[in-house]
């Protein structure tokens, strides 16, 4: 392809504006929120020669990528991110690989028991279960006709079919099937999962030389130009360019005020683009009372509408976990720590009766959905909705650039996403200030 005259008096333009960005600013490039997407972008814009500063609202890195230490030494579980999906291409086999951390093939575990509002199922309603997951995945696979919410692509099979969607959704994705796109759940890379004991650590050891302001959360972005200034309780920061990567549900919640307010396709594909309420609960077991749960995965519907499983001594800890998603996990996460650390002891007796509630000294909630710099677990399209990741991507005048999970197309809802979408917004603005 050559360039013609117009396209190089454009290039010309658009560098003449980045230089006068740059005298302007304080920073060339400033990134918004110290996930992996952000993490990724501020060290693929420093990679290239260029001034970067990560401002980040917590006061911890890594964002939905989290180890949770609260249970104590010995019990530590991630809150978030635990498996690197679709490790052929997942840029954090090798990172994992690498940094000898511990690891498990057998994601999702050998699933032995099957409790159905608390009563253990028969061979009969596994193979009944089995064959409507199946059933279900041959339906979600390349769906045929307009984009359809998964409940709907399923809403003529029988009732096992249709439980088996909604307990997919909800602890696939955190959401009722009713809201999730069946074209974006089809489009979603899938492959080989890897358990790291400790995803969340890894990623803020990473990338912890990097230049970050922690507990500094943007209030606003004004883009009016030439450049970009980032609010902050602390004071205004000036830049030449943002990549902005806080979570669509942070965005949808107007937590950082646009001026002018953002256009309305970008407007649109926040709104296209809704949050899950993937959540997980850890419990800590005495070792001596916890002995001989080693090693079992249960999955559980004890309570109408609501699904869960519980992983049971991860990387063999004296821990239960309990994984549930969707409206029931969204009101765990409204209760609060110490109704949800209930309800997750409940499961376990269930499972185990009654007696295995001594074995229990505390726990922890991760509430992603009530946590004002989450906003969710991560972000679920809506029905008809398919191009709102892509959309989510156009910059602000090529001053404001958004990256993240949700913007990371099949790799959307993951870490490995999160990353490779931070490095592609890194390039944009790379190629923007004439690198
Ligand atoms: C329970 C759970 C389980 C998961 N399991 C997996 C898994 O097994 N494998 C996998 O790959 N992925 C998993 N994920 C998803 C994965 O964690 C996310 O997709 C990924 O970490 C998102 O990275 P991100 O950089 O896009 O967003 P985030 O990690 O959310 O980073 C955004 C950052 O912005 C910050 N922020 C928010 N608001 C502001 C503000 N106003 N100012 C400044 N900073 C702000 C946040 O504090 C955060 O640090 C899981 C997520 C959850 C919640």
């Amino acid at each position: 392809m050559t360039l013609s005259r117009r396209s190089l008096l454009a290039g010309a333009a658009v560098l003449a504006a980045s230089a006068r960005a740059r005298a302007a600013a304080e920073v060339e490039v400033v990134v918004i929120g110290a996930g992996a997407a952000g993490l990724a972008a501020a060290a693929a814009i420093r990679r290239g020669g260029h001034g970067v500063v990560v401002l980040e609202a917590r006061t911890r890195l890594g964002g939905r990528a989290f180890t949770e230490t609260a249970l104590g030494a010995g019990r530590s579980f991630d809150a978030g991110a635990q498996y690197v999906h679709w490790a052929e291409r997942n840029p954090w086999r090798e990172i994992v690989r690498a940094s000898g951390v511990r690891t498990s093939g057998d994601a999702t575990g050998p699933w032995p028991v099957l409790i159905k509002d608390g009563v253990r199922a028969s061979e009969d309603e596994r193979r009944q279960r089995r064959a409507g997951f199946g059933r279900v995945s041959g339906l979600l696979d390349h769906p045929a006709g307009p984009d359809r919410s998964v409940a709907q692509a399923v809403a003529g099979e029988d009732e096992a079919v249709r439980g088996a969607a909604t307990g997919l959704t909800r602890l696939t994705l955190g959401e009722e099937p009713d809201r999730v796109s069946s074209a974006d759940y089809d489009q979603l890379w899938s492959g080989d999962d890897i358990w790291v004991d400790g995803y969340g650590a890894l990623v803020a050891r990473h990338y912890a030389e990097l230049p970050l302001r922690l507990g500094t959360p943007v209030t606003g972005i004004d883009w009016r130009g030439p450049g970009v200034a980032v609010e902050t309780p602390g004071g205004t920061l000036r830049a030449a360019c943002a990549i902005v990567t806080v979570p669509v549900g942070v965005l949808a919640a107007g937590s950082v005020r646009f001026t002018p307010d953002l256009p309305a396709s970008t407007a649109a594909a926040v709104a296209g683009l809704g949050m899950g309420a993937y959540t997980k609960i850890g419990l800590a077991l005495d070792p001596a009372k916890a002995k001989d749960l080693r090693d079992a995965v249960i999955l559980t519907s004890g309570t109408p509408g609501f699904t869960a499983y519980l992983e049971m001594r991860p990387f063999d800890r004296p821990l239960a976990v309990l994984h549930c998603g969707g409206d029931g996990a969204r009101a765990l996460c409204e209760a609060g720590e110490a109704a949800a650390v209930a309800a997750a002891g409940d499961h376990l007796a269930s499972v185990f009766g009654a007696g295995i509630r001594g074995a229990v000294s505390g726990g922890r909630l991760a509430a992603w959905w009530t946590d004002p710099f989450s906003r969710g677990s991560y972000s679920i399209a809506r029905p008809g909705r398919l191009a709102a990741r892509e959309a989510l991507r156009i910059p602000l005048v090529e001053r404001v650039f958004f990256a993240g999970e949700a913007a990371a197309g099949g790799g959307a809802m993951t870490v490995g996403g999160a990353t490779l979408d931070g490095e592609r917004a890194a390039r944009a603005v790379l190629a923007r200030l004439g690198s």
